[in-house]
Order: structure tokens, then sequence, then C-alpha cells
């Protein structure tokens, strides 16, 4: 489906929740996060409906992502229920990985072809730094329990300050390099102040190619990051709401000052 920029919108990214098990600094204050309440998070059924609407229109890659997308309830099933629609060619998830080691079999059983892992950087104190909570070693068993279940490719998401040249995105450069996998530098970017860059080894960020829209957890298809426009569904329907986000979706991003990262899934 083209938007009124003529850009292709073939990619939907769709957040399952804002709930997560890291508290990331970049990403969520420590403490005091409003989360959606639970009667506003979309059911599987109302996902799968927009996504289904999605694909008639000419939808054919899906991100699963959140908050952190494995700590939805029942997630498998909603893996399954994607994986059997016909015209979703690229079905993957972004995770922070610390539950794939549960899950990654049956995610790739249920139709999950691929994931971004996240991993900042390969020093365990400065891991729980960032994350405020999580293990390094955790996501380094992620990453191998998804290798193992035959997700792929694997990609990790490595957010930088300034650089790629930085010591941390070296070495999980290096990391990368040694376990055949692929990794995007995603400048650290702020939603409010309108900054933000290209992703480098992606494609997102570039607004001339852009090629995506976003569902959050709450119903809200949004036709840009760095804008505070959302349709929802609930409140328009799934058609009106997918035919606004592309006839308004901005040429270029701006700000955001109503979203964050872990309710728009970045
Ligand atoms: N919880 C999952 C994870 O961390 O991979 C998925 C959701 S997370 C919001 C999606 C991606 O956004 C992650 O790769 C994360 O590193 C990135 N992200 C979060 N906050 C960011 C920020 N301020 N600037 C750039 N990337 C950010
Ligand atoms: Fe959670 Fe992902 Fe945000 Fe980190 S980046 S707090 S793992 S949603």
């Amino acid at each position: 489906m083209l938007d009124c920029f003529n850009r292709n919108i073939n990619y939907l990214r769709v957040s399952v929740t804002d709930r997560c098990n890291f508290r990331c600094t970049y990403c969520m204050p420590a403490e005091g996060v409003t989360m959606i309440s639970h009667k506003d998070i979309l059911s599987f059924d109302e996902i799968f409906a927009t996504v289904k609407h999605g694909v008639s229109q000419g939808i054919n890659k899906v991100r699963i992502t959140g908050g952190e997308p494995l700590v939805r309830k029942g997630i498998v099933n909603l893996i399954e229920m994607l994986g059997n629609l016909d015209g979703i060619t690229d079905l993957s998830m972004t995770t922070n990985g610390i539950l794939l080691p549960k899950y990654a079999k049956q995610l790739k059983a249920a139709g999950l072809m691929r994931v971004n892992i996240s991993l900042d950087t390969l020093d365990a104190d400065k891991f729980k730094t960032i994350t405020r909570i999580g293990e390094l070693s955790d996501v380094l068993k992620g990453i191998e329990a998804a290798k193992e279940a035959g997700l792929s490719p694997i990609k990790l998401n490595c957010v930088i300050k300034k650089s790629h040249n930085e010591p941390d995105a070296l070495a999980v450069a290096e990391f990368a390099k040694k376990n055949n996998l692929q990794v995007r530098f995603i400048h650290e970017m702020n939603l409010e102040k309108g900054d933000f860059k290209v992703v480098e080894g992606g494609s997102g960020g570039d607004c001339k190619i852009c090629n995506r829209i976003r569902l959050t957890a709450n119903g809200s298809l949004k036709p840009c990051l760095f804008s505070d426009i959302d349709y929802n569904i609930r409140e328009l329907g799934i058609e009106q709401a997918y035919e606004l986000a592309l006839s308004k979706k901005p040429k270029t991003g701006h700000k955001n000052k109503t979203g964050n990262f872990y309710n728009i899934g970045g």
C-alpha cells in the first residue's frame, strides 16, 4: 500500500505489551512507569484482525516487539496465529533475549522466522547498569537458544551513544563476527527532542524510504515513531485507522511527546 508520499508501506511492527522484565536506562524510568491498563491491551484476536487487514493491503513483513514481547502470556499462540496467515513472508521478533531459552523452540515451531536480540555491551557490570536488572549471561544463553532452535538470521541490536567505534560496540561487533550473527547499530534516540538517526546496518530512521507503520499494545496505529499522530483501531475501526495512518503518515519524523520506546516498540 502506498502512502501519500508514494512510499510503499509493507512493514508492520506490533507491540504486544508495554511490560518489561528490564528497565533499560535509555528506554524506561527505573520506577513509576504508567502502564496501559489490562482492559486496554488488545486481545490476540484484535491483533490478528489488524495484521490480517494489513496483509490484505500489502503488508508482508511483521515484527513482534514490546515492551518485552516474551512476557506477554500466550505469546507462542499469537505467533502460531500469525504464522498461519498467508501473505507474511517475514515474521520476526525483537527481544531482550532472556526468555529465549524457554521459548525459542516453541516460537520457531509456531512459525517465527528470526529474531533481533538487544545487546549493547559484553561487559557484565555495564550490562547490569544499562538494563538495571539483567544478567549478561542470560542474554548469551538466549542467543544460543535462538541458534539451536534455527531462528535465522539472528541480528543483534546494539544501542550506541556516539559511534560504532566506541569500545562496547566494537566488542559486540567482534562477538557477532565470531558467532556468525549480524549486528545493527542504533544511535540512542530521544523521541521527545526529535533526536534520531538512521540505523546502521538496518533501514530504520530514513524517512525517504520508510516502509513501516506501528501498532501499539492498546490499539493505536502509528504512522511514524517520531510523531504523536495515532489512530486507534478500537475507536475508528481497523479499516479507517489504516486509511488515516497511510494518508497522514508525515513526510519526515519530528518529535514524539506522548509515546516512549517501551510502549511503541522502537
Ligand atoms: N524489549 C525488547 C528489546 O529490548 O529488544 C523489544 C522492545 S525495545 C523498545 C526495541 C528496541 O528499541 C531495542 O533494540 C532497544 O535497544 C531499542 N531502544 C529502546 N530505547 C531506545 C532509545 N532511546 N534509543 C534507541 N533505541 C532504543
Ligand atoms: Fe525493556 Fe527492551 Fe526497553 Fe530494555 S529496551 S527496557 S528490554 S523494552
